[in-house]
């Protein structure tokens, strides 16, 4: 995928502990998912099911970037920048990362995602909701490696699974 020049910028997350000294950079999960599956919801009425999925990809593939470069430490060998992902993903309450395959020569990983911020708790639909984790997750291998990754949910908690479970390909 094409890195596009999108109007975003780290900085526009704010200064949140200046703006809510009391109340702090926490939410509830309720509210999270309120934002994202009303957006979703105006989003598919006006674009169609498969041009939202897209855009949510899109989206979550900005933020991987973002994240890569803003959180992480890109300098780490491989298996320690996987470990610093998990404690990441841990602290900010996004998810419990597992490694269940991983061929490193060929940048090929299976994980899973447990308790996942997305979908964890959801009705049961058939198809995986979690498109922008997709992104999220192409985003932070691609700026990490430096090569381009398909991302595809396999299993969703939406699909009847009690977790998430992505498979990363390295694509070139
Ligand atoms: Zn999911």
């Amino acid at each position: 995928m094409e890195e596009k020049d999108y109007n975003f910028s780290w900085e526009q997350l704010g200064d949140i502990e200046e703006g809510r000294p009391n109340l702090g950079n926490k939410t509830s999960v309720a509210v999270y998912r309120l934002m994202q599956y009303t957006m979703r919801a105006v989003l598919e009425k006006e674009y169609g099911d498969e041009q939202t999925r897209l855009m949510l990809v899109q989206a979550g593939r900005l933020a991987g970037r973002e994240f890569c470069r803003n959180v992480l430490d890109t300098s780490l060998p491989l298996n320690k920048f996987i470990a610093q992902l998990h404690d990441s993903l841990l602290d900010l309450e996004i998810g419990v990362l597992k490694v269940e395959k991983s061929d490193v020569e060929n940048l090929n990983f299976i994980v899973t995602v447990s308790e996942d911020l997305d979908c964890s708790g959801l009705p049961i639909k058939g198809v995986t909701v979690c498109d922008y984790d997709e992104g999220f997750i192409e985003g932070i291998f691609s700026v990490y490696t430096g090569k381009k990754f398909d991302v595809k949910e396999v299993d969703c908690w939406t699909t009847g699974e009690r977790t998430c479970r992505f498979a990363i390909h390295q694509i070139s």
